[in-house]
């Protein structure tokens, strides 16, 4: 996984840091890892996650591997802005679960002076891009790509794999009806 490295920290103005990949590529550790830094450095941080993902908790985030921090669960990304208020560093996890309105509140707040934070998925389970994450990803300073490792072939694995036969795009809470797939072993179940 890349380390987040910017040359230098950027003075003075706010910014957006994308976190993104497919399941079981480590996004929410390297999420709560960027925050645990931000509370350690004494900043005031706030963390959201979208009231669709209530798997292991309802209040905090947590990672496939077990770490969690507490988190603030919101309804629409708007509300973000009325939780934020006093925040200096903001994390957003499952931002895939939000509409194309958690764009414009990442620039506001970013804009505002605070950072940003944000993890999701890039994709959905057939491969096609995941908003509001690819306009995120236009918008951001800083981009991380994580990935898995497939679980056929052992390649580096950007994809989802779904298990099951479903043409729900979310499956919440379903997370031992997916594995990590390269590009090669991805397939789309129908
Ligand atoms: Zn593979």
């Amino acid at each position: 996984m890349h380390e987040f490295t910017p040359h230098s920290t950027p003075k003075e103005t706010g910014w957006i840091e994308v976190i993104a990949g497919c399941m079981f590529s480590g996004k929410t550790e390297e999420l709560i890892r960027r925050l645990r830094r931000a509370n350690i450095a004494k900043l005031n941080v706030k963390i959201f996650k979208p009231k669709i993902d209530v798997r292991y908790s309802t209040s905090d985030i947590v990672s496939h591997s077990e770490q969690s921090l507490p988190s603030i669960l919101v309804e629409s990304a708007n509300e973000i802005l009325d939780h934020a208020k006093n925040a200096q560093v903001i994390g957003i996890d499952e931002a895939q679960f939000f509409n194309n309105e958690l764009i414009e509140v990442c620039n506001k707040l970013a804009n505002e002076g605070r950072r940003v934070i944000v993890a999701g998925l890039d994709q959905d389970y057939r491969g096609i891009p995941f908003e509001p994450i690819p306009q995120l990803l236009a918008v951001a300073e800083y981009i991380t790509k994580t990935l898995a490792i497939c679980v056929v072939c052992g390649n580096p694995a950007d994809r989802t794999q779904r298990k099951i036969v479903s043409s729900e795009r979310v499956l919440v809470g379903a997370s031992d009806s997916y594995e990590a797939r390269c590009r090669k072993c991805h397939y789309i179940p129908e």
